[in-house]
């Protein structure tokens, strides 16, 4: 069928990363795009993120689901309010996996995206991870998506779905710097894993973006709590 649009499920949680996904996933395809809750502390404001930017990327085919699991299993700061979500100090990646790993969480995501592409007759699951300059979760790391690939040859009807990783390579200044050219709606995600108001800035999630815009050279253009931290970073 050469000419034909591929179909794509984006998955979008709503932060940078994913926005960046999403973006290339609606130039280069046919996109649809799927959101998971899973009891995270900001939840209600990923939701509000991932209708905003789908709006914006003009992508009309979305689902929302729920995923009770994660957050009744626990085991993550993200997931259980007995764990804080700790400030980040600059070695972001250097002491272990930090508490904010939601254990196994992108193979649920994967799973149900897989099997919505499966059903739309999707040929592609992009997927916004990333590996180098980042928190170190080991489901971001190129050889788990290439072993969840052989699983989705292995486990779906007639094969044929490509798990897409267009970030994992990248550091996140150039994912600031590829968003801006494929024109991600920066303004719209959300990254800050502890408040919904305004971006705290000091948990690792909002170090992590602060850092990258100030090296990509531009502006970050949301909220923040702690304006002066990207002084300090
Ligand atoms: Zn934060």
């Amino acid at each position: 069928m050469a000419g034909e649009i591929p179909r794509s499920v984006v998955l979008l949680s709503g932060g940078m990363d994913s926005g960046v996904c999403a973006a290339v996933a609606a130039r280069e395809t046919e996109a649809a795009a799927l959101h998971v809750s899973y009891g995270q502390r900001t939840e209600g404001r990923e939701r509000r993120a991932f209708e905003q930017i789908c709006d914006r990327l003009n992508i009309a085919r979305r689902m929302a689901i729920r995923n009770d699991v994660l957050s009744r299993i626990g085991g993550s700061a993200l997931t259980d309010r007995g764990i804080e979500v700790p400030e980040a100090h600059g070695q972001i990646g250097q002491a272990g996996i930090p508490v904010t790993y939601v254990p196994f969480r992108n193979a649920h995501f994967l799973a149900a995206a897989v099997s919505w592409a499966e059903t739309l007759g999707a040929t592609r699951v992009y997927i916004g991870a990333v590996e180098q300059d980042s928190s170190g979760y080991p489901d971001c790391r190129p050889a788990y998506y290439q072993a969840f690939q052989q699983v989705v040859n292995a486990g779906t009807r007639e094969g044929g779905i490509e798990i897409v990783t267009p970030l994992i390579a990248l550091r996140k200044a150039e994912i600031v710097k590829l968003g801006l050219t494929v024109g991600a709606p920066f303004d719209l995600t959300w990254s800050c894993y502890s408040r919904e108001d305004k971006a705290c800035g000091i948990c690792e999630s909002c170090v992590l973006r602060l850092r990258a815009f100030s090296e990509a050279g531009s502006a970050d253009p949301i909220p923040y709590a702690e304006p002066l931290v990207s002084h300090r970073i």
